[in-house]
């Protein structure tokens, strides 16, 4: 197709579109024009390409001319295809002016119904439909969304001329609203927006349009669409398409409706159609909670023939595009029309549903199941649940639309800036709010869990919480907000602010306090999606962790081994930092032996806890790595007490302290470089290793060959230093007895890296210890970054956060001329990674480029980890 084609037709009778072209027609109007194609009922209209948004902020706001061109050449063949003429005195055409970028950002952009209207078309609509009624309905809609979106006359302030109109009427819905109401409103407006904007509502029709035209193409950059792109971690798309559309009407009386479906359970994902409708409604209607929607079985009983069509179309669509798909659809005086369709957004729970079940009905293969879930997206699932016995015992308030499972724990907060404040804080806050508007999203953000009174289950607050796998409970009707007391009234019991709350999103239970929660599992279709993976994945996934506890739940993950233990994280507890501190102030070898014998014990039995928790599965044990001062208290009170504990006067304790300060800690006396001038430490910790596998290995009948790590390398000698150590003190217990070990490094300095050849003569493995390799590569403290990153961000100098995605161009190099020279020493070096990116999947994809053994994480990513290596073994076949 030409490249300066830039308008598309959709209509049943043809379409210049598909659902392939979604970067060029945004996925509202390459769906549109395949439901088209496919024969199904969807009024025709015309898609202004992606590629005009960009060009339109490069021309300042102003349409190209040929784009404008383009557009009256559709409009008149639009006008052809209906028989009608925008703006016709007697019979004219309306169109909708609807958003649409390639990513759907729902509900954050703007879209205007009933275009065309204007004082002379409501006549001629009221007497073409001959329902008075219904063309006032639409014209004050119009004048509203008119208003609202393109002459930026706040939302609100036609909610409150509404919402004054049905109270004088004594009215509560707006179908109460009689024909002279419906003018008195229109007129308020016309009023209200020539009050505000300055300017009169445009009665000429054509200039409604280009006018609207505009306003959606600027509302790509409108904040929240902005807020929600930098939430949802969206880039570097060309903008939002414009669709023009022929209206249809659900406002039409009591045979018309409009609705929103799902071909499955968003929320469970369980194979039921689903969804919500209102009858005599119009857009926005079910989402935005004026009225309580029905269920979509209900329609089956009001109007069972256009029920059946929706059922036949929604599973045509289904399995067309063999996804769960999110649909609208509008009835007009019994006749169906569908006016979106896109792959729905679903918690992971669902997802995770869909795809097995999908693959067991023969929609999908395992492969494809596998890369449909987004590894990230599972973190959801690893959090804590409410305990059972809790869960009993707690008192349930009332209960609302289970819109978004989780469990969520929090105080209330009614303000969504509040929310955002207090989460900064590190409170954790449930939002509660009447309903919510795309305004909440930073709220919604911040929120542990979102309680609303009003919404069905597809409401802002259902929808956006799902997208954000947020526990929400919405439609609550029992519940009284009132936002100037600040307070939640629930029966007879009165809740203020920063009162707990908890939130069971899988129920729609409200509960009273602080209810316990627990650590989440793996099993069902979770656990068999990750079978799946591991067929495809080549990389193992090992786990980083320090205590038994912390392996057995990677274990139960899925964990295949330990990559990272780090030895001093057990030095801080109880008893244990006494000794090392006694270890630190030892002024002679004598006396740090004596303190190091102490604490030798502890280190044993925290090795055997490991060993015995891990088996057969092989277990790298990291060497002592920070440095010392990190032992020793920082605050005077504290500094008293410990030197009275030490023994030592509180001036003895601040030499020693003033001796180990260091300008650069982290570049400082640590790593192998406390090694090599307390060699007495290595010896420790080595004897400690050793001795618990043999133990291990006697009482359990193991076989256990640990795997001994020495920290921040950057040149063979020091590594022959310390790696004679480990083999003399190992060697001397290990006698006759039969024990295999070995003894590597983690590759963390970059001169580590490029002299990897050199250090994998003498070292058995390498592990990629990627924080330090980052912060030294870029030369990015990585204790400052927080200073600096986000204007980095921002501004675009860097595109990710160099410390949770592997800067794949720079440290990447290094860690590939280690792999490559270490590899051409010895062939079959062991090859890992256990900094924090060994569990993001960009980072994760680039290990198994690189052809690493596996990647290490901590326990809570592991299923993670595994899924994402099984889609890098997938995409890189
Ligand atoms: P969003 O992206 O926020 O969902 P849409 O462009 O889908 O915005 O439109 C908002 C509402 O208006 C939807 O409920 C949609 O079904 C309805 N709508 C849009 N175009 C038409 C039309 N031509 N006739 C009837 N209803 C429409
Ligand atoms: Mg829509
Ligand atoms: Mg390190």
């Amino acid at each position: 197709m030409s490249e300066n084609k830039k308008v598309y037709f959709f209509s049943v009778k043809g379409s210049e579109g598909n659902k392939d072209m979604k970067d060029l027609l945004g996925g509202k109007g390459a769906n549109m024009a395949e439901m088209a194609n496919l024969g199904v009922p969807v009024p025709p209209g015309f898609t202004i390409a992606t590629t005009v948004c960009k060009d339109f902020y490069e021309n300042n706001g102003g349409m190209p001319e040929n784009v404008q061109l383009q557009i009256d050449e559709h409009l008149e063949r639009l006008e052809t295809e209906q028989g009608t003429k925008l703006g016709d005195s007697q019979d004219p055409l309306l169109v909708s002016v609807r958003s649409g970028a390639a990513q759907s950002l729902p509900g954050m952009m703007d879209t205007v119904l009933n275009l065309g209207l204007n004082d002379v078309t409501v006549e001629a609509l009221a007497k073409k439909s001959n329902n008075e009624r219904f063309a006032w309905d639409a014209y004050r809609r119009f004048c509203q969304m008119f208003g609202d979106v393109v002459m930026n006359v706040e939302h609100h302030e036609f909610e409150k001329i509404l919402d004054a109109v049905k109270e004088s009427k004594g009215v509560e819905y707006d179908t109460e609203l009689t024909t002279k109401d419906l003018k008195e409103l229109v007129s308020k407006y016309k009023e209200l927006i020539k009050e505000k904007a300055g300017e009169l509502f445009p009665q000429d029709p054509k200039e409604q349009l280009k006018m609207a035209i505009e306003a959606v193409f600027k509302s790509w950059n409108n904040e929240r669409a902005i807020l929600y792109r930098k939430i949802n971690n969206i880039h570097g798309l060309l903008g939002t398409a414009v669709n023009v559309q022929a209206m249809v009407f659900g406002n039409m009386g009591e045979t018309s409706g409009t609705g929103v479906c799902f071909t499955r359970n968003p929320a469970t994902g369980e194979n039921k159609f689903y969804g919500e409708y209102l009858m005599n409604a119009q857009g926005e209607d079910v989402v935005a909670g004026i009225r309580t929607p029905q269920k979509i079985s209900q329609l089956k009983e009001v109007m069972p023939e256009c029920y059946e069509e929706l059922v036949s179309i929604y599973k045509k669509l289904e399995q067309h595009y063999t996804d769960m798909q999110d649909m609208e659809f509008t009835i007009q005086e019994g006749k169906l029309f569908m006016l979106q369709t896109r792959t729905g957004k679903r918690t992971t729970k669902a997802a995770l549903k869909i795809v097995v079940d999908m693959v067991g009905e023969g929609l999908i293969d395992k492969k494809t199941a596998v890369m449909r879930i987004n590894p990230n997206s599972l973190d959801q699932l690893l959090h804590p649940m409410f305990k059972v016995e809790a869960k009993k015992q707690a008192t349930i308030l009332t209960t609302g639309l289970p819109a978004s499972p989780g469990a969520a724990v929090g105080k209330i907060i009614f303000d969504s800036e509040e929310a955002a404040e207090k989460k900064i804080l590190g409170e954790e806050v449930i939002l509660v709010r009447i309903e919510t508007s795309p305004e909440d999203l930073i709220g919604m953000n911040a929120a542990q869990g979102i309680l609303t009174q009003r919404g069905g289950m597809t409401s802002h607050a259902a929808v956006v919480a799902r997208g954000m796998g947020k526990c929400c409970i919405s439609g609550c009707k029992d519940i009284k907000i009132d936002y100037q007391e600040e307070t939640l009234t629930i029966g007879d019991k009165v809740f203020k602010k920063f009162d707990f709350i908890s939130l069971d999103g899988s129920t729609g239970e409200v509960l009273e306090g602080n209810i316990n929660t627990e650590e989440a599992s793996l099993s069902g279709d979770f656990a068999t999606l990750m079978d799946w993976a591991d067929e495809f994945r080549t990389m193992n996934v090992r786990t980083n962790a320090d205590t038994s506890k912390d392996a057995l739940q990677a274990i139960s993950f899925g964990a295949e081994g330990i990559g990272l233990c780090r030895t001093e994280h057990m030095f801080f507890e109880g008893d244990r930092i006494k000794a090392m501190r006694e270890m630190i102030v030892a002024n002679s070898l004598e006396d740090r032996k004596k303190a190091l014998a102490k604490i030798k014990p502890y280190q044993k039995e925290d090795f055997k806890g490991l060993f015995k928790a891990m088996g057969d599965k092989p277990v790298t044990i990291r060497l002592l790595d920070p440095p010392l001062h990190e032992f020793l208290p920082h605050e005077e009170v504290e500094q008293k007490e410990i030197a009275g504990e030490l023994g030592i006067t509180l001036e003895q304790l601040r030499e020693k302290m003033n001796s180990l300060v260091e300008v650069n800690p982290m570049l400082g006396h640590r790593g192998c470089r406390l090694g090599i001038t307390y060699p007495e430490i290595t010896e420790m910790q080595t004897e400690a290793i050793i001795e618990a596998a043999l133990e291990v290995n006697q009482e359990k009948g193991l076989n256990i060959v640990p795997e001994i790590m020495i920290p921040l390398v950057g040149n063979v000698e020091e590594f022959r230093n310390q790696s004679k150590v480990v083999k003399e003190t190992a060697n001397k217990i290990i006698g006759d007895a039969n024990l295999k070990y070995v003894v590597g490094t983690m590759i963390e300095v970059p001169r580590g890296a490029l002299t990897a050849d050199e250090i994998a003569e003498e070292a058995e493995f390498f592990s990629f210890g990627t924080n330090d390799l980052t912060q030294m590569t870029l030369g990015f403290s990585r204790d400052d970054v927080g200073k600096f990153i986000p204007d980095y961000l921002n501004k675009g100098i860097l595109k990710d956060d160099p410390f949770q995605k592997l800067d794949q161009t720079g440290v990447g190099q290094l860690v590939e001329i280690a792999v490559n020279k270490g590899r051409a020493t010895r062939k079959d070096i062991k090859l890992g990674i256990c900094g924090e990116h060994g569990g993001e999947p960009s980072s994760i994809e680039f290990c198994h480029k690189q052809g690493l053994n596996y990647v290490s994480c901590s326990p809570y990513r592991i299923p993670i980890a595994r899924l994402a290596a099984a889609q890098a073994a997938i995409k890189n076949n």
